[in-house]
């Protein structure tokens, strides 16, 4: 793979074969293509689905039998190669490039959602690994999505206000009672409809976590979106 910051250097690659006569926002037509897209997935929190019958908008079992917070989730891909790949080269090594690149595909895959929101908001870091990482990967989406949306971008909307314990090892019911209480909402949310943003969805413990805080302090509607959502 070639990463390349396809912004600056005057000749425009694909960062992820290289080539690519014309590459739209970093990516060339055939690997944009090759991204997994997400074509039919659960309204409510983007867990993917066998096709349904058309116009008929789905709900898995878990979301029909307990709704939760946020009333819709919307994600590009599916948490794949090479989606995962350039995921943790943005996050981990700090690939900016390929973090823009996925966010600027995202928000013309996800276009439709902008009419049903009023802001975006990312989902925080706690300081301290903000501190470690230098910058938050959710912040980056959210900002490349409002630029493309038209939204504001409210980016201390949220703010974690312990760093939760590690969640990979954890089921969603334990991921949830980890985080219960760990957001606190630092912007005025009444009446707003709010899009939530992260990198990737996993159980949905976080997003559940931060849009329960949102709608206490007075939120209209929470929608969340990603760039990924995992199996
Ligand atoms: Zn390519
Ligand atoms: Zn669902």
């Amino acid at each position: 793979m070639v990463y390349n910051d396809w912004r600056q250097s005057g000749l425009l690659r694909c960062i992820l074969c290289g080539g690519g006569a014309e590459p739209r926002f970093g990516v060339c037509e055939g690997c944009a293509r090759d991204l997994l897209l997400i074509e039919t997935a659960c309204r409510t929190c983007a867990m993917p689905l066998p096709p349904a019958p058309a116009g008929r908008s789905r709900q898995c079992p878990s979301c029909l039998s307990r709704p939760p917070a946020c009333t819709a989730t919307r994600c590009a891909w599916h948490y794949g190669f090479p989606v995962s790949q350039l995921i943790q080269h943005f996050k981990y090594e700090g690939d900016l490039a390929a973090g823009h690149s996925l966010a600027t595909l995202a928000a013309e895959t996800l276009a439709d959602m902008a009419g049903s929101l009023d802001l975006l908001i990312p989902i925080p870091l706690h300081w301290r690994r903000y501190w470690q990482r230098g910058f938050n990967q959710a912040q980056l989406v959210a900002e490349t999505l409002g630029n493309a949306w038209q939204l504001p971008v409210l980016t201390r909307g949220l703010r974690k206000c312990h760093a939760s314990e590690r969640q990979q090892s954890l089921d969603k019911k334990q991921r949830l009672r980890n985080l219960s209480g760990s957001f606190a909402v630092r912007a005025a949310v009444e009446g707003r409809r709010v899009g939530l943003v992260d990198d990737v969805i996993t159980t949905g413990a976080t997003m559940e976590a931060a849009a329960g805080a949102l709608l206490e302090a007075g939120a209209a509607q929470i929608s969340a979106i990603a760039l990924a959502r995992t199996p």
